[in-house]
């Protein structure tokens, strides 16, 4: 056996007990594997590494991570060439992207055009996260036969407190992925499946789950061949898998409760909610909806390490990124209501928006040359900066972080400290004991005059200026 192997104790529970075996297991040089072997808190959990591995030596284990069966494992070493987590090199991505070494050097990347719209389908509208705008533009592409199947995600039928990668056929199948899941989802896992599957396929797939399936293109020429067209999220961050059972917790449901759970679930901008078995009128699992109360907070307390330092928020190795659209009037007002922002930057990409305005699937207007169109300051600043300032603070710390052929952008004393401020709020949210009662008091009704407090806030800070 190459490597050798090592003797490990196996406990098997009996009627008379516990009886102890030994069996042998193959030794596995970790230097070989993905990064969630040799540093894991570097894993985004994309599931690419368990999507690529050609002997299915690797399975999605707990908390979402990867986990090696290391008899089928013959140190191939393409997990870890595909791997997005210990380190992200843009040129490469690029060059893979869009045929050249060039680094856009810009927060929103590589973008062509900018639209602003919805789907024109009243049904795909009202259940979207935004516009609905990514499944207005998978269910054109199916319905008119352009590719045979989408990959996306929905909350487990059969855990609807976890997430779960899929391949929707049909319009009611591409209904059940819409919404965000603002939880990890190993999305790239589904490569596994797609590698055996006949067909084209488009993927609704985070930035980091890109990285991903951009550097697996490199090394396998189906990918290219069967992936028809990769719609990006933009992200902020994801949160552990934990945040929805503890959501559940708060108000004394049990997961085994309930049979569904959305995070924006509703009118727009949609509602913590739960749906209990057997009851059609959701639960609300938070007094104010998701952007004006605990979007603000969620994503500081439940934010894995990984996410933490992640720089790309735009999907910048995308055909085409959707994003909220987030832009409020004077008063404070979102002026554009269940509409999403779409960043064009491929060929394809600008093919697949052309083909759905065309067949009346998609209502949008260019807003390429207008300021107002511009990514949420916010948003820059916490992945565009924040992350830059908190992966250098941490390696300097001996902290593991991911490793960026970016600079950090330029930065003064106050955006230090900002820095500062936003990890410590993520500290918080490390041990239960810190995290838990605080989220407690943040959804209770004693919540409310916080968000009150900054919905004033926000109406005067817009006062005079249309941001
Ligand atoms: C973790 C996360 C963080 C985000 N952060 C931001 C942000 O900071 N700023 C911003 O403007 N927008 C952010 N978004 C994107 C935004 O919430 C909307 O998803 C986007 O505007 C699309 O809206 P829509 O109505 O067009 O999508 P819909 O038509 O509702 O379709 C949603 C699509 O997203 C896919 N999807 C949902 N959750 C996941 C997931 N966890 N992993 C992979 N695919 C998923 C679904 O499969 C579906 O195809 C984030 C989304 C997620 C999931
Ligand atoms: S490929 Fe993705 S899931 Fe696998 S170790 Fe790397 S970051 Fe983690
Ligand atoms: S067989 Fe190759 S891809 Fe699979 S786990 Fe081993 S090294 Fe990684
Ligand atoms: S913040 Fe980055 S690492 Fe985390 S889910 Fe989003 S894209 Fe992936």
């Amino acid at each position: 056996m190459e490597g050798g192997s090592d003797r490990l104790r196996v406990f098997i529970p009996t009627k008379d007990g516990t009886r102890i075996m030994e069996r042998s297991v193959k030794k596995i040089d970790l230097s070989k594997l993905s990064i969630a072997f040799t540093e894991k808190s570097l894993c985004t959990r994309c599931g690419t590494c368990v999507g690529v591995c050609p002997e299915k030596a690797l399975k999605i284990g707990e908390d979402f991570y990867p986990e090696l069966i290391p008899d089928r494992c013959t140190e191939c070493g393409l997990c870890k060439e595909t791997c997005p987590g210990g380190k992200v090199e843009y040129l490469d991505l690029a060059e893979i992207t869009f045929g050249k070494r060039e680094d856009a050097g810009a927060f929103d990347g590589h973008v062509e055009k900018t639209f602003m719209g919805y789907s024109n389908d009243e049904r795909i509208r009202a259940g979207g996260a935004g516009g609905g705008v990514i499944t207005g533009l998978l269910w054109s592409l199916l319905k008119n036969k352009v590719v045979d199947g989408c990959v996306v995600t929905r909350m487990n039928p059969e855990r609807p407190w976890e997430g779960e990668v899929y391949i929707a056929r049909t319009y009611d199948e591409l209904l059940q992925s819409q919404q965000s899941k603002y939880i990890i989802i190993p999305v790239n896992r589904i490569l596994q499946e797609l590698k055996e599957l006949p067909g084209r396929y488009a993927v609704a797939a985070l930035p980091c789950q890109i990285h991903g399936l951009r550097l697996y293109s490199r090394k396998e020429a189906w990918v290219n061949e069967k992936i028809y067209t990769i719609i990006g999220l933009f992200c902020a961050s994801s949160m552990e898998p934990y945040v929805s059972t503890e959501m559940l917790e708060t108000r004394g449901i049990k997961p085994e409760e309930i049979s569904n759970f959305g995070f924006r679930d509703g009118e727009w901008p949609g509602y913590i909610r739960a749906y209990l078995k057997g009851r059609e009128e959701p639960v609300h699992l938070h007094h104010s909806n998701f952007k004006d109360g605990a979007i603000n907070y969620l994503t500081y307390l439940y934010s894995p390490a990984r996410c933490q330092t992640c720089v790309d928020g735009s999907g910048e190795f995308s055909d085409i990124s959707v994003s909220d659209a987030w832009t409020r009037d004077q008063a404070g007002r979102y002026m554009f209501q269940g509409q999403s922002k779409m960043l064009v930057r491929t060929t394809r990409g600008r093919e697949v928006v052309r083909q759905a305005m065309e067949a009346g699937d998609l209502i949008a207007e260019d807003v390429t040359d207008n300021p107002q169109f511009k990514t949420h300051r916010l948003h820059t600043v916490k992945k565009g900066l924040n992350n830059y300032l908190r992966t250098d603070r941490w390696r300097a710390k001996g902290i593991p972080a991911p490793l960026y052929d970016r600079p950090t952008p330029e930065n003064d004393f106050r955006d230090r400290m900002n820095e500062r401020l936003e990890s410590l709020a993520m500290w918080m949210g490390r041990k239960r004991w810190r995290r838990y009662p605080l989220f407690r008091f943040l959804t209770s009704r004693w919540g409310v005059p916080i968000i009150k407090v900054r919905q004033w806030i926000k109406s005067r800070k817009y006062r005079g200026t249309a941001k």
